[in-house]
């Protein structure tokens, strides 16, 4: 963890990695995407469950950094319930705000600004995108109708 993150958001960083979300696997599952990001060596894999159109729940399985981590964790907490557009939309933000571009982020997602310190540090980014990128893949498979057996597979180093 680098010391020239703010302070508050090393702290909203450092709680989602000691203690991260979404760590309770999952029973029922709708989706799979496993993604993983060689720059670092992290790798991620995601099962989610649907119901009604909706991410009733999500099981994240990270081997990775710190960053990688807890920028996971946030991905669970923040993707829970949502139906399946906002989930897209809402990782797609998450994702165009890591990559320098300029975002709205909407109210209730406070804590996902604590992402954007990664920005000051180029090496990290790509830690930070990939359970964004993971799942950004695995519903959009989800929602063109693939099998539930599909398991997606996703890397930082894809073109877009
Ligand atoms: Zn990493």
């Amino acid at each position: 963890m680098n010391d020239q993150l703010d302070d508050m958001y090393r702290e909203v960083i450092l709680d989602h990695y000691r203690a991260p979300r979404g760590s309770k696997p999952i029973e029922h599952i709708d989706l799979t995407s496993e993604g993983k990001n060689p720059s670092c060596g992290d790798e991620i894999a995601l099962t989610v469950a649907m119901d009604d159109g909706r991410v009733q729940d999500i099981h994240i399985d990270c081997h990775g950094c710190a960053i990688s981590t807890a920028s996971a964790s946030m991905l669970a907490e923040y993707i829970k319930g949502k139906t399946l557009d906002d989930a897209i939309r809402i990782a797609d933000i998450v994702k165009k705000m890591l990559k320098g571009e300029d975002v709205v982020i909407p109210d209730d997602y406070d804590d996902l600004e604590a992402l954007k310190g990664v920005r000051n540090f180029p090496v990290r980014i790509k830690c930070a995108l990939l359970a964004w990128m993971t799942l950004i893949e695995g519903l959009k498979n989800y929602k063109a109708g693939l099998d539930a057996k599909h398991v997606t597979s996703v890397s930082t180093e894809d073109k877009e």
